[in-house]
């Protein structure tokens, strides 16, 4: 008892961004659609390396949800929560799931994300006219 056992993640995983421990897989990654009060947050279908907060009802945006915050095992931050219930049965898809607050994870392959948001490429056509 006591030993903190870190499942070490193969492939693409984010990562606590306080101490670097594997906390999911991209490929548990359901949605990036998610917000918290801090910003942007992510739902996963699995995460590791986690601690489990007390349950408690949370009024969200998409309803009550009975809700536990969970946090890193090797640094004890928050980095999300988990949805143990959904009240409304359109949200019940999230039950089980995981939620880890953007702000609090990072990705360490974020150079990949941004393939597909290549800028248009415009030249520019404004001149410095009246350099005096
Ligand atoms: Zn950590």
């Amino acid at each position: 008892m006591g030993r903190i056992f870190v499942v070490d993640l193969e492939g693409r995983a984010y990562r606590c961004k306080f101490c670097i421990t594997h906390l999911a897989l991209s490929d548990d990654l359901v949605s990036r659609a998610f917000h918290c009060r801090r910003g942007k947050a992510y739902l996963f279908n699995n995460a590791v390396n986690i601690t489990v907060g007390p349950q408690e009802e949370r009024i969200m945006i998409s309803g009550v949800h009975t809700v536990a915050d969970i946090f890193c095992c090797c640094c004890g931050q928050m980095v999300g929560w988990k949805y143990e219930a959904a009240h409304e049965t359109s949200q019940k898809y999230k039950e089980g799931k995981f939620v880890l607050e953007r702000g609090r994870i990072i990705d360490g392959i974020d150079s990949e994300f941004y393939i597909n948001t290549r800028p248009d490429v415009k030249p520019c056509n404004c001149r410095r006219s009246s350099v005096v």
